[in-house]
């Protein structure tokens, strides 16, 4: 069973054989930004030789993957593993055992990562020196389905939010916010596959805990 501190208890869903109770605090809705600038840089912009290592370290790749539940082709893979503020993966690679002089292990924002496993080396911008930014078309940031991911400037990602935040039934909705979002349905992925729960199950588990936080979207699912 998951449950989540104060707010409000929704009917509950089974999953893996146990009743899946979710109570939900509501806040005014979160506006979905990425980090300062500062912290982002530091977890997107490796030295070259640092991510193109990392990229060939078959224990970086397999400790990525295994944080991405992947889906179906049209669907959002959430990330199971940490989550920052702004609902995105974080990755702890470890970098010592490539470079002995490194420390040991570096942070770095995963979907970033992944971009770069799945379609290579980004490029920083020649004049203003920073990376594209790597949007996500179904504004679940936590999704890290290389479909779903579109390179972009800081003003397209906010000209998208800005053009989705009020859309009904978009998780740019969530009253929980994005790292809430990410949050609750990585808590019931992590939680259904503890109890052995099988695919269905995990896939109602899912849709009910994004439903959560939609407004008018419990009346729907149930
Ligand atoms: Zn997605």
């Amino acid at each position: 069973m998951v449950a989540f501190r104060g707010g409000v208890t929704r009917r509950p869903v089974t999953v893996g054989g146990a009743p899946y109770r979710e109570v939900v605090t509501i806040q005014a809705p979160a506006v979905w930004r990425l980090p300062a600038v500062g912290e982002w840089e530091r977890l997107t912009r490796l030295p070259a030789d640092l991510l193109q290592a990392l990229l060939a370290d078959p224990e970086t790749v397999a400790r990525y993957n295994a944080k991405v539940y992947q889906r179906g082709a049209g669907q959002c893979w959430p990330w199971v593993g940490a989550l920052g503020s702004a609902g995105h993966g974080r990755l702890r690679c470890g970098t010592r055992a490539l470079e002995p002089e490194r420390p040991a292990s570096r942070v770095i924002a995963s979907h970033v990562f992944g971009w770069q496993l799945s379609r290579g080396i980004l490029a920083a911008d020649p004049v203003t020196g920073r990376l594209p930014l790597i949007c996500h078309r179904c504004d679940e940031p936590s999704c890290h389905n290389p479909a779903h991911w579109v390179c972009g400037t800081a003003a397209d990602n906010w000209a998208d939010y800005v053009a989705r935040r009020h859309a009904p039934g978009s998780p740019l909705t969530d009253t929980r916010g994005p790292r809430g979002r990410a949050v609750a349905i990585r808590s019931v992925i992590l939680a259904a596959l503890a109890e052995g729960a099988g695919a269905g199950e995990v896939e109602a588990a899912i849709e009910a805990a994004g439903a959560a936080g939609i407004p008018g979207a419990q009346g729907a699912l149930f």
